[in-house]
């Protein structure tokens, strides 16, 4: 199980949605705001973390 840390960096620019092979499955843009909407969908392959221009993404294995 990997649990998806998104800091206050976040732009909210959905760059990681994009490149995230289950996108609208893990994530979510709501009111201008990234969401973390179904963590057990990630498959932690980690392109969200290299994509993301702000490096606002942690992941963490629980
Ligand atoms: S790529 Fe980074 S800055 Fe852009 S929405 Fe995702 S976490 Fe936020
Ligand atoms: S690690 Fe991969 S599968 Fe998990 S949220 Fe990031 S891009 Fe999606």
């Amino acid at each position: 199980m990997i649990k998806i840390h998104i800091s206050d960096q976040c732009n909210a620019c959905g760059a990681c949605i994009r490149a995230c092979p289950k996108g609208p499955r893990v994530y979510e843009l709501r009111d201008g705001r990234l969401i973390v909407i179904d963590p057990s969908s990630c498959l932690g392959c980690t392109n969200c973390v290299s994509i993301c221009p702000k490096n606002a993404i942690r992941l963490e294995r629980i």
